[in-house]
């Protein structure tokens, strides 16, 4: 586990690595417009095995459970952590066995608020069906990219995912459209922000877009924790604002 600049948590976490040969790094594949500048395969392009994420690489990757990173969680400071923030826990070519092995070692970190996200919701639905028919642990928040129209209905599935922490929350990040009206029923936290990095400039966010959302956050009943992480800008975290004012709410009413 290690700080993180992400301002939505305070930790990253990838207890699963890709190998190819002796060389470690991480993998994944795109699932949706979201993943087009993606900056975890940059990164693994530049220290890890320097695979793109795509399904002929992941084909190519053997994938190794950093079980000493699980148990470490269990002594780790309280704090929020957001879990395979370089791949997707919920990725089709994971095994499922490694996966629940991540789960049982949230389960051993109470003082940890464990935060999953993915563009999977329909795989995390399935698995929180099968290993935790009662909820999943009450220190995990389950969430899903919506970056458009295109994938709301991933809204709908993640709804469906049964937890014990009673929050499921959505990424709008990075935002590429207007997303119209949202139906917010059972979602306690939205995040959005536009994209950063060097290719910022190739979909820039309209604020009218975050604002609409916003808007549907703070007048839903009850109103939904609303996370403004950053305007579009080659610097992550550059255009805090968003009318001039921090948005950071969180869902469990904490500040970072
Ligand atoms: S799901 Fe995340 S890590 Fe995987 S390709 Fe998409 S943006 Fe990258």
């Amino acid at each position: 586990m290690q700080e993180t600049k992400i301002a939505w948590t305070e930790y990253s976490s990838n207890p699963i690595h890709a190998y190819v040969g002796n060389k470690w790094g991480w993998m994944c594949v795109r699932k949706s417009a979201a993943c087009n500048y993606c900056y975890a395969e940059n990164q693994n392009m530049k220290w890890g095995n320097k695979l793109r994420y795509n399904l002929a690489s992941v084909k190519k990757v053997n994938w190794v459970l950093r079980q000493k990173e699980i148990d470490s969680w269990a002594k780790a400071k309280p704090g929020k952590a957001f879990v395979e923030d370089m791949s997707d826990l919920h990725l089709e070519q994971i095994p499922e066995e490694m996966v629940l092995s991540v789960y049982k070692g949230f389960e051993k970190a109470p003082q940890i608020q464990f935060q999953v996200l993915t563009k999977r919701p329909e795989r995390l639905l399935a698995f929180a069906e099968k290993h935790y028919p009662d909820g999943l642990p009450s220190n995990v928040w389950v969430g899903t990219t919506v970056e458009s129209t295109a994938v709301k209905s991933r809204i709908d599935v993640l709804r469906k995912v049964k937890t014990n922490s009673g929050v499921h929350y959505l990424s709008c990040e990075p935002l590429m459209g207007p997303m119209g009206k949202m139906n917010l029923n059972g979602i306690q936290w939205v995040i959005v922000g536009g994209m950063s990095g060097p290719n910022w400039k190739k979909s820039p966010m309209d604020l009218a877009w975050a604002r609409k959302i916003r808007d549907q956050c703070l007048n839903h009943k009850p109103p939904v924790a609303f996370f403004f992480k950053q305007s579009s800008a080659r610097l992550p975290g550059r255009e805090p604002k968003l009318d001039g004012k921090v948005w950071h709410q969180m869902p469990d009413g904490t500040a970072l």
